[in-house]
């Protein structure tokens, strides 16, 4: 008998269904398999290959619907999230479908003879998913893989196994070969953990906390594992006094509370130009106050709960500590809710100003110029994202390239597009997933000389 683990309605705190958790033999297996179905998918022709991509893309995009209402149960999404979530993982397996027709290498000038480069896929590689977003964060890692050439192993976090195990079933049906992506669900301590020790694992790509992901790079350096890291993030919204800032007030919420805040990519520090400070929090205050914080089975929800209690109780304890200028509201009950939150800060050391909280909790903080803007903005161990609003297109500029993070916007809070690259400076992580490049993280690339 196997561990079960019961999914949690987080909007309700009623459980939706009982999942087997795999054991450290299950994984083994899981590995075992993965690497035994790995020569016959490397040797496939690369159109057949991008085929079988796209008719994956295609198994997903006629089942948006069902893989969407799962995650609204499962993790609390919003429909429209969710029903994004679902496309995207569609989107990136279309896109990167393009890819194994396209693994250049080069030919590069030499004496005596030919020398040519290959992108030799790993082998197996091991998806580790969190909790926040796992359609979108799976597929980022098993897409570009698979194209590739690899064969992939993924584990999705305890708590929200469900969409990946439907899409491992899915990837069956669109006629991917048995064993060519695994979802292995199961605790991260086990399943997880694995993938770092075994050796025919040959890399890991770890979404999640910073602290567990310098365990992962430290695992991984026993057999110079290839480790992709995506980890937390304290990014910043700097909104200068020349922008328009009843639009940047208005928008502000949006780009931190977007899934209770529980995203990496949160603009949860907020820099305002002192001279335009006042005039930015009375827009905020309406904006933040009209938030639609409902059970996300309403599809009019704009933010739904957190993911679980202890979530919960971790954001709470961060409230505890400080005076809430302004908060929303929530619909109350048994879920696991958390009203969006402002806070002003004065002290740069405050811990809300300086750790991810990963809930609904923006802190605000006024600036003097734009050095000072920047160095606030850099005064941070992580360097995820940021935005910059302004009129100035020369100041946007100036400021983007100032920022030490690897994905900045201006006039806008976007992050994350599947054809541009995505990923962290600093201790926000270490590689970069999507983007045109993506597959190239998942080959080694082989030099061969041939004499004439
Ligand atoms: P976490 O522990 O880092 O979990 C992320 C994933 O890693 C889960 O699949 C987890 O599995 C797995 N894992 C945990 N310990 C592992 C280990 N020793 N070896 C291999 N895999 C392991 O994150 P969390 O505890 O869910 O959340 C804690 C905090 O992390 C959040 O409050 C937030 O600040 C941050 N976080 C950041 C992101 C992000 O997108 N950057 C995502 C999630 C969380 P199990 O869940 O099954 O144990
Ligand atoms: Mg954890």
């Amino acid at each position: 008998m196997s561990d079960l683990h019961t999914v949690i309605n987080p909007a309700t705190a009623k459980p939706v269904i009982d999942v087997p958790l795999a054991s450290l033999a299950d994984a083994d297996y899981a590995i075992e398999r993965a690497h035994a179905a790995f020569p016959a998918w490397k040797a496939l022709a690369p159109g057949e290959r991008a085929a079988l991509l796209r008719r994956f893309a295609a198994v997903v995009d006629a089942h948006i619907d069902e893989l969407a209402e799962l995650e609204v149960r499962n993790a609390g999404h919003t429909w429209g999230n969710a029903r994004w979530e679902a496309g995207n993982v569609r989107d990136c397996l279309n896109y990167y479908a393009g890819a194994p027709e396209r693994l250049f290498g080069r030919q590069i000038p030499v004496a005596g003879g030919v020398d040519v480069t290959f992108h030799e896929p790993l082998g197996v590689v091991g998806i580790i998913v969190p909790w926040n977003f796992p359609m979108p964060i799976a597929g980022w890692g098993f897409a570009p893989a698979l194209a590739a050439g690899n064969t992939v192993v993924l584990k999705p976090a305890e708590l929200t196994p469900l969409t990946a195990i439907r899409l491992g079933e899915l990837a069956l049906e669109a006629g991917l070969p048995a064993d060519v992506l695994t979802v292995v669900p199961g605790k991260g301590s086990v399943v997880g953990a694995r993938f770092v020790t075994h050796e025919l694992v040959r890399k890991v790509c770890f979404t999640g906390s910073t602290e567990v992901g310098k365990g992962i790079m430290r695992g991984c350096a026993d057999q110079v594992k290839r480790v992709t890291l995506e980890l937390g993030g304290k990014s910043a919204n700097i909104v200068f006094a020349d922008a328009d800032i009843a639009a940047a007030a208005a928008s502000a919420p949006y780009a931190v509370f977007d899934n209770a805040g529980q995203d990496c990519c949160a603009r949860s520090r907020i820099l305002v130009e002192r001279s335009a400070y006042d005039e930015f929090l009375s827009h905020l205050e309406p904006a933040v106050l009209g938030m639609r914080v409902l059970d996300p089975s309403d599809e009019s929800s704009e933010m739904g709960p957190l993911i679980s209690s202890q979530q919960q109780a971790t954001v709470r304890g961060y409230l505890d500590e400080v005076d809430v200028a302004f908060a929303g509201t929530t619909p109350g009950g048994d879920g696991f809710w958390v009203p969006p939150s402002v806070v002003t800060v004065e002290d740069p050391a405050a811990r809300i100003w300086r750790e991810e909280v990963f809930g609904p909790v923006v802190a605000v903080m006024p600036f003097d110029d734009e050095a000072d803007a920047v160095a606030k903005a850099n005064d941070t161990e992580y360097g995820l994202s940021g935005s910059i609003y302004t009129n100035d297109l020369g100041r946007g500029l100036r400021v983007a390239r100032a920022v030490d993070a690897g994905n900045l916007s201006v006039n806008s809070h976007s992050s994350v597009r599947y054809w541009t690259p995505f990923g962290g400076y600093k201790q926000s992580g270490l590689g970069r997933e999507l983007g045109p490049d993506a597959p190239m993280a998942f080959t080694e690339e082989k030099n061969v000389f041939i004499a004439h």
